[in-house]
């Protein structure tokens, strides 16, 4: 039906008669010629009728936004006047000799060029409208841009390409399970696959090698801001093979994805220690294109007459830390400090203690601060020294449990950043290495930081005797402060599977119960392996530059985890309940 796509036209296709399809972007009637917008997947170009056409002519008069149109007619250049720099195609245009309306379209539910003026609801009830603009249009090729590569990535160095389950059983990734009703076995249920882990685990067992799939995964969380119930990994798994070669495999195909895609040269990818990274820069996944670091004062503060710095100082499991912002008395203003003070309180922190250093030869009187006061002249002198601190900066405080002033101040490290406008580069990538084991859940008890298939290291007995110091051949690959995908070595003997399971607290019954064909499998000759998975969802947001990870995704979920266009989840009926053996008890409703 097509000669050509719209938006590919230009000065090499001048002369030549084209055949077009496409929608409706604008029609605009100039004084007796018509001129129209044709928009298809690859941009837009202008079609022009003049009246000697006299059928045709009139049936561009009648066309409206959106109406899918097959157009003839010749390329043509446009005048000097008429050249339109911000069009691809705006150096020429196409006299229409022939119209076909091949549909007609209703007025749009929001014209396509002021969709920032609807909400995200409408754009997302009427997606198969919104995926027509360019820029939609634009992700979704990017998407497939980047898993053509890594496919073939993967493919050249031999990983092959195999299916998991989606009905399945439960895979601890840490979050909910989405469950599908079994009509065949009542009252039990499958699990969507958090990940496909176990499986992937199992084929190393089989002796297939090398596995990779694009996978969809299921997680039933409270949606933050940007996560998605089911959302896509890069999943990757490979037997004999250990941490450091695993890790140059993915940081060779996140390179050469950058590489080919954007252009850009990454640079190495450094490693740095978990522990590092909490103290640097309080979280496990730092943008290390932001220069501000955490600086431990802990030591200087134990013996002050400031119970808020001498308490957490003295507290093993507390932290004082210091942010030091080189010439942030003059950048930052009263107001600003205040926001600070209030955006590191939504994590927790009971306040945010600053020094004004207004002369740093000064310990006496060049301090400015409430604080001061508590401070001798030696232990200030001792944290400019610490801090490297030099006259107009600032200097801000956080001392509470550890974790608290993890989360604030890096919390606020971030903020700092952005506002002040210090990142210094534009990808920063990172390797973050020697997790802990096992971290300490509310009421105490210890859970997995990664997953209960992720290998120690350290020996069985030393892992029962002392789980809260073991850490584990986990690594997570961080870029400009996302976590873009992360995996382990796996535990591959069963003696270490159970002595885990049992620090965290699984009896050998449910062990057996739940991976019970997990421990078989270890039994049967598994070989070394371990793998990792990437969040692609992330990965295409952040290469793309989009703004919500639901611009990456064809049909996204929205904040509530529903669908808007087809109305999932939805009701089912009587009969397919009963099939599955399910009654409905809604909670009961407030009253309000
Ligand atoms: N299954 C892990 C995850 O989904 C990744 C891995 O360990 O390979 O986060």
């Amino acid at each position: 039906m097509r000669s050509n796509y719209c938006g590919v036209l230009n000065k090499s296709h001048l002369d030549k008669d084209v055949t077009l399809c496409g929608w409706v972007d604008r029609r605009r009637d100039h004084g007796g010629v018509i001129f129209i917008d044709l928009r298809d997947r690859e941009g837009i170009v202008q079609v022009v009728f003049d009246p000697d056409t006299e059928e045709h002519f009139k049936r561009a008069d009648r066309v409206r936004s959106e109406y899918v149109l097959q157009v003839t007619g010749r390329v043509r250049a446009r005048t000097e006047s008429t050249v339109n720099p911000d069009m691809a195609t705006g150096e020429i245009e196409v006299l229409g000799k022939e119209l076909t309306i091949l549909n007609a379209a209703e007025t749009p539910p929001f014209q396509l060029d002021e969709h920032t003026q609807v909400g995200e609801d409408v754009r997302l009830k009427y997606r198969y409208m919104d995926l027509r603009r360019p820029e939609m249009a634009e992700k979704l090729r990017l998407r497939s841009k980047i898993t053509n590569i890594i496919r073939s990535f993967l493919d050249k160095n031999g990983f092959l390409d195999i299916e998991t389950p989606i009905l399945t059983r439960a895979t601890p990734e840490g979050a909910r399970d989405y469950l599908v009703p079994s009509r065949t076995h009542a009252g039990s249920f499958f699990a969507l696959p958090q990940s496909p882990q176990l499986f992937k685990q199992l084929l190393m067992v089989s002796g297939l090698d090398r596995y990779y799939q694009i996978a969809k995964c299921f997680r039933d969380e409270d949606l933050r801001a940007d996560r998605q119930p089911e959302f896509t990994q890069i999943d990757i798994e490979a037997s004999f093979i250990d941490q450091e070669q695993i890790m140059a495999i993915a940081e060779s195909m996140i390179s050469q994805l950058f590489k080919e895609v954007l252009q850009v040269e990454l640079p190495a990818f450094p490693h740095m220690p978990y522990a590092e990274a909490m103290a640097k820069y309080g979280s496990d996944k730092p943008d290390l294109r932001n220069p501000l670091e955490l600086v431990d004062i802990s030591d200087l503060m134990t013996d002050v007459d400031f119970k808020v710095f001498s308490g957490p100082a003295k507290d093993p499991k507390g932290r004082v830390a210091a942010i030091k912002v080189a010439g942030g008395n003059d950048k930052l203003t009263r107001k600003q400090i205040d926001d600070y003070t209030k955006y590191v309180s939504i994590y927790g922190a009971k306040g945010l203690a600053y020094i004004k250093v207004n002369n740093k030869d000064d310990v006496a009187e060049g301090l400015q601060s409430p604080i001061v006061k508590f401070l001798s002249e030696d232990i200030r002198a001792k944290l400019l020294e610490r801090v490297a601190a030099e006259t107009g900066d600032i200097i801000f405080f956080g001392a509470d449990k550890t974790s608290i002033v993890n989360e604030s101040l890096g919390a606020l490290r971030v903020k700092l950043g952005e506002d002040l406008a210090l990142l210094t580069s534009d990808w920063a990538p990172l390797w973050v290495v020697d997790f802990p084991m096992f971290e300490e859940a509310s009421d105490g008890s210890l859970t997995s930081l990664h997953h209960p298939f992720t290998a120690p290291a350290c020996s069985a007995e030393e892992l029962v005797k002392s789980p809260d110091k073991a850490l584990s051949i986990a690594y997570d690959m961080v870029l400009n402060g996302t976590e873009l995908g992360g995996g382990s070595i796996r535990i591959h003997d069963q003696t270490m599977q159970k002595a885990v399971f049992k620090v965290l607290g699984i009896s050998d019954d449910e062990a057996q119960e739940k991976f019970g064909f997990l421990l078989d499998a270890l039994k049967y000759g598994c070989p070394p392996h371990g793998g990792l998975a990437f969040g692609l969802d992330r990965l295409v947001m952040l290469m793309s530059d989009a703004q919500s990870i639901r611009d990456v995704i064809a049909f996204p979920k929205t904040q509530s985890a529903s669908c808007v266009m087809t109305d999932a989840p939805g009701l089912v009926d009587d009969k397919q309940l009963r099939e599955l053996n399910i009654r409905v008890k809604l909670p009961a409703k407030e009253d309000s």
